[in-house]
């Protein structure tokens, strides 16, 4: 457990590596393995080295920053490519372009901005042009579409930048069968055709998220975007857990008990008493709460692993604590408590999480906070030196 806390978030590097092997065995495109939001939680760099070991050959940022993070150490990542997607006005767009990171643009704006960034580090960018096909969130509609490959094309005209991709993302891909799905595709296709016609020859078109890429193999074109199915964790519950798609949790959040006592019956617990003993009982206190991403309203059914059984939070989640109802099992300070993890040793899973307090598993791990300290086990050829990661 962490120098500093009693508690830790522990990542399986190997995990994360075996999970991008299993997804890149279903499919015959590249696997672009998504490390945004500091790899949903499990650490960017060490994700991002994982997924490269397992056979990712791109990798995919949210944000500019994310992407250049990747891109300022050497390290063996110098041989992936990298896409971010997204950029507003006044990007850092010539630092991305300088540290070879491919952009996306679903707007003329975006595409003047990169071209003229493009110029002034005098360097071809490498551009994506997103296609919105019904998610209306990123991308250009169906209507600016034509507008949006005539600039691409006169910038590339110009020489400044590279069409290397055309994209677009998935509305409903976590409910296979669901008709959005064939539209959305083609409508894809119809943007693809759009842009090839006055010449675009884009090396990857893609559209495949986790969801798409385990159930919709007609939907992977040339690249696939995964990212909660990198860190092993269904997209799709309702179709099958982890293991039904050869994927293994890779994060398992646990803590030390700090304090453990003996209370009365009638005792009510934590703030405003929402859970009362109702009998005499021990109780311990986990050092994990709501800054920590542990979700408020995990108040009385949060569960967890704890002196042998699984249970769950008795009372409010606390901004720091929890307090955990441990019967007359008997428990001392540093017992291990288990919040989430493969679910392998009868504990909960991230799932689990998601299920008791209304979310999804991605919101679980990604919110778990810069107060966890991520520990990596697991053997990953190129994860970096211990001493380096743990935090
Ligand atoms: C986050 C994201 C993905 C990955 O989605 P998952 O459901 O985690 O696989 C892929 N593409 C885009 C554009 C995204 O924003």
């Amino acid at each position: 457990m962490s120098r500093f806390r009693n508690a830790e978030a522990r990542v399986d590097l190997g995990a994360i590596r075996d999970n991008v092997a299993a997804l890149r065995d279903r499919t015959s495109a590249e696997v672009m393995a998504v490390v945004k939001a500091d790899g949903y939680g499990h650490g960017l760099m060490q994700s991002a080295l994982a997924a490269m070991t397992g056979g990712a050959t791109w990798l995919g940022t949210a944000l500019v920053e994310e992407a250049l993070a990747l891109r300022a150490v050497q390290s063996p990542l110098s041989r992936l490519r990298i896409l971010t997607w997204l950029s507003g006005p006044g990007e850092r767009w010539g630092d991305a372009i300088r540290a070879d990171i491919d952009v996306s643009a679903s707007a003329v704006w975006a595409v003047e901005e990169i071209a003229a960034a493009a110029r002034d580090v005098d360097i071809p960018a490498r551009l994506h042009l997103k296609a919105d096909t019904g998610l209306s969130r990123g991308g250009a509609p169906a209507a600016d579409w034509a507008d949006l490959v005539d600039a691409a094309r006169k910038a590339e005209a110009d020489g400044v930048l590279r069409v290397v991709g055309l994209w677009s993302h998935l509305a409903y891909a976590d409910a296979p069968g669901h008709p959005t799905i064939a539209r959305q595709a083609e409508a894809f296709l119809s943007a693809v055709e759009t842009a090839e016609r006055v010449g675009v020859r884009a090396e990857v078109r893609h559209l495949a998220n986790s969801a798409a890429t385990l159930t919709s193999p007609e939907h992977h074109f040339d690249l696939v975007r995964p990212g909660i199915a990198v860190y092993g964790l269904s997209p799709v519950p309702d179709v099958g857990g982890p293991a039904d798609f050869g994927l293994r949790p890779a994060m398992t959040l646990s803590g030390r008990l700090v304090l453990v006592k003996r209370v009365p019956a009638g005792s009510g617990v934590s703030y405003g008493h929402t859970y009362v003993t109702d009998r005499e009982t021990t109780v311990g206190l986990l050092p994990l709460g709501y800054a920590d991403g542990i979700p408020r309203n995990a108040g009385n059914v949060g569960p967890l692993l704890a002196a042998g059984h699984r249970r769950t939070i008795a009372g409010r989640v606390c901004m720091d604590q929890v307090v955990v109802d441990l019967g007359d099992d008997p428990a001392a300070p540093g017992d291990e408590v288990v919040l989430f993890g493969t679910g392998e040793d009868g504990g909960p899973t991230a799932q689990d999480w998601a299920e008791a307090t209304g979310t999804i598993s991605y919101e679980i791990v990604s919110r778990i906070g810069p107060r966890v300290p991520r520990v990596y086990a697991g053997e990953t050829v190129l994860a970096p030196a211990p001493a380096e990661v743990e935090q």
